[in-house]
């Protein structure tokens, strides 16, 4: 296991992940690069700022997929800047938003994004709902998504609901780097995270005892194990 600083950037042949951050309550933002296709990974408030420090302005309006673990404001507080900034960029490639069935928070932003620019937006821009695990391929990688148990409180701050949630396993070549999301401990993410080349694991639960909502850091661990690396993300500073 390695701390938690980041960014955090692993890479193995031409497939890697930089990880400019993941703050619980705060924000995350995650790049993937296979080849010359870039992935975003739950744009959190900063994406902006965190692409433009990596990449030079045509390659990220070339990127093609963004992919969206969950609606909670950490993981989807960079989504209206983003499409914004890419209009305003001229963007002339579609951009395909990945996202579970169910996350009110994507689809009104897609929406309220359409209707202020309405036949003024340069780029397709195309939400692709996800809901089941089937597997599918953008850009030569191979994507399978599954799902996690994560909740949040209602405004009684007591009861609790599952929010749709994913995490995503990318693989390129033979390489795989499986991302669990926002999520308690759960037998699908134990099962894709195993053998994996790269796991990258939230642990943002702060005491004990498991909930429903994020990991302990031992439940992390432990699955963090069965993979050849892994990266504790998403720990309470
Ligand atoms: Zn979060
Ligand atoms: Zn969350």
């Amino acid at each position: 296991m390695k701390k938690s600083k980041y960014p955090i950037i692993w890479t193995k042949e031409n497939f890697s992940i930089k990880i400019f951050c993941s703050i619980p309550n705060i924000a995350t933002g995650i790049l993937i690069k296979a080849e010359n296709a870039h992935f975003i990974v739950d744009p959190g408030d900063g994406i902006l700022r965190d692409l433009n420090k990596e990449l030079k302005i045509k390659d990220i309006v070339n990127i093609s997929d963004v992919f969206v673990t969950h609606g909670h404001h950490d993981h989807v507080g960079g989504v209206w800047s983003l499409l914004t900034y890419l209009r305003v960029m001229n963007k002339k490639t579609p951009l395909v938003i990945h996202y579970p069935k169910g996350c009110l928070e994507i689809v009104h932003i897609y929406n309220a994004f359409k209707k202020v620019y309405s036949n003024n937006i340069t780029y397709d821009l195309i939400l692709k709902e996800i809901s089941n695990d089937k597997s599918f391929t953008s850009k030569k990688v191979l994507i399978k998504p599954f799902p996690v148990i994560h909740k949040e409180y209602l405004s009684d701050n007591k009861t609790t609901r599952q929010v749709p949630a994913l995490g995503f396993k990318f693989t390129f070549k033979d390489l795989k780097i499986c991302y669990g999301g926002d999520t308690a401990y759960c037998e699908d993410l134990v099962k894709h995270a195993k053998g994996s080349d790269l796991a990258i694991l939230e642990a943002g639960h702060d005491d004990d005892t498991p909930d429903e909502m994020h990991m302990t850091l031992s439940e992390a661990k432990s699955i963090g194990r069965t993979a050849k690396e892994y990266y504790l993300v998403h720990v309470p500073e």
